[in-house]
């Protein structure tokens, strides 16, 4: 680096906290490059930063809790007299505009989840200046504006040129790697909030992804994951030539290399008959899919906005079993949603037996500023009502997660190792006589394989056979031939 551009972007300690979901997570990766670019180094020791970045999440008020208590943080220090920069990003930028700054004096950047390659600059901005730096996404009531439009259509393009310069090697130390397809959402659930601060939904370019895809593969990565918020939504217009998702991963799955292809998460509707004629005709396409259901309830799940019945649930279900005979299924739910009465939560239990979901992500409603529940529906579920029906759809779906694993005992599955058990974590490994300690990977339908090998085969595929199962994990060993 010449002596010009050194001083121009002086070399800062960057600390970066992330919460929140897969999307986050993979923010925070790019942004790790994007620094590294810029010769920032990336610590993870909160004291000694010279910028501290939160990467925040808007989905529960708990995430937004722990920001608030970072923020108080921050200003005390730097009261005392520590110099740093603070910037927010991501979805609670977008949900509380400049208000958060003004409430949090700590603030110098705010930035938006779709801004997030101009971050560097807005830190060299941040440092030459006093005053706060932001960049927002367009907002939804602005979202049919020519200009907005316009910028829509630079943020995409932004997403590729920053998604694809990933660099693999600084990326997690295993054979997976992440690619996003698309950003935002256009389905308006009355509960969620991501619409209104992720932003419309923009696909990336194909052409983009293979590429990226390839790269990843190139590097070492074998099992790649494309995420998306509504990752089957994807779809990208060219002119008169469209994109659909099933072409997606039809373009995808014959690079060579590419041992694990996955995809979260789905919205029931977009999951149409040729994506699953896909996932069939392709090995190497993971037979997992996960489809939040949110409500076996009729009439929640119209007052909830899902755009589908029961019945459109139960045929993607019997579909998806039909043309994939080994596929695994995952849902979610959402407990004491306005207006859920015993009769519909009843009809959620009944939904997870039939569908015999590997697991489900279970939730208490809570209503979320901005959102159109928390507007118009009056949170009248109490709140241990609500306590107890997650306690009891957790239990149902416990039984039905120890019958879906428990099938696989005798069985051989293939088994991408990720690295130490929890137990190993936990404690110092110890080794068995012949240099063994207990591993854990993955299967294709995503089970964790809990097992005892060498740690040397982390990020190698071999065989296991399952002796043992419960309602999280199957327990086997390790088979000699790969
Ligand atoms: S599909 Fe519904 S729940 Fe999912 S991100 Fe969009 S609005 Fe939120």
């Amino acid at each position: 680096m010449n002596a010009y551009l050194f001083l121009r972007y002086p070399k800062m300690k960057v600390y970066i906290e992330t919460l929140g979901c897969q999307m986050n997570r993979l923010d925070s990766e790019l942004l790790v490059t994007l620094l590294q670019n810029r010769s920032h180094e990336i610590i993870t020791a909160r004291k000694s930063a010279d910028v501290i970045l939160y990467n925040t999440c808007s989905i529960r008020q708990h995430a937004e809790d722990k920001i608030y208590s970072r923020l108080g943080m921050d200003a005390k220090r730097k009261a005392d007299g520590k110099e740093i920069i603070v910037g927010v990003l991501g979805c609670m930028v977008q949900r509380e505009g400049v208000d958060l700054a003004r409430r949090y004096s700590a603030v110098d950047i705010l930035c938006s989840p779709g801004q997030l390659h101009k971050l560097p600059d807005m830190i060299d901005q941040a440092t030459a200046a006093d005053g706060l730096v932001t960049s927002f996404d367009p907002s939804r009531t602005q979202k049919h504006s020519h200009e907005t439009k316009e910028q829509i259509a630079r943020d995409a393009e932004a997403m590729d040129v920053v998604d694809a310069s990933r660099d693999p090697e600084v990326m997690c130390e295993t054979s997976q790697g992440f690619v996003r397809i698309m950003r935002g959402c256009d389905n308006f659930c009355t509960y969620c909030i991501v619409p209104f601060v992720r932003g419309p939904e923009r696909s990336r370019r194909p052409e983009a992804i293979t590429a990226e895809v390839r790269k990843l593969v190139d590097s070492g990565r074998s099992e790649i994951t494309l995420i998306g918020q509504t990752v089957n939504s994807y779809k990208h217009k060219n002119g008169e030539a469209t994109t659909r998702f099933s072409e997606l991963l039809a373009m995808l799955a014959p690079i060579e290399g590419l041992r694990r292809l996955r995809f979260v998460t789905s919205h029931p509707v977009d999951f149409t008959a040729d994506i699953l004629q896909v996932m069939r005709d392709f090995s190497n396409i993971c037979p997992y899919i996960h489809v939040p259901a949110q409500s076996g309830s009729g009439k929640i799940l119209k007052a909830m906005n899902r755009g589908y019945t029961l019945q459109q649930y139960d045929d993607l279900i019997t579909a998806a079993r039909e043309t994939i005979p080994n596929v695994v299924i995952v849902s979610d739910f959402i407990v004491g949603f306005p207006g859920e009465t015993e009769q519909d939560h009843e009809a959620s239990k009944d939904l997870i037996r039939r569908s015999e979901f590997k697991n489900s992500f279970i939730f208490k409603y809570s209503p979320r500023p901005g959102t159109i529940s928390a507007k118009k529906l009056d949170d009248d579920v109490p709140e241990e009502v609500k306590k107890r029906r997650n306690n009891e759809l957790l239990t149902v779906q416990k039984e039905v997660a120890l019958k879906h694993h428990q099938q696989y005992v005798g069985q051989t599955v293939e088994v991408l190792v990720t690295g130490l058990s929890k137990r190993s974590r936990k404690q110092a490994p110890s080794s068995g006589p012949d240099g063994t300690v207990q591993l854990m990977g993955r299967t294709t339908g995503d089970h964790i394989v809990i097992f005892d090998a060498p740690a040397a085969l982390t990020g190698k595929y071999v065989n296991v056979e399952i002796t043992d199962a419960n309602d999280l994990n199957l327990f086997g060993e390790l088979c000699k031939t790969r």
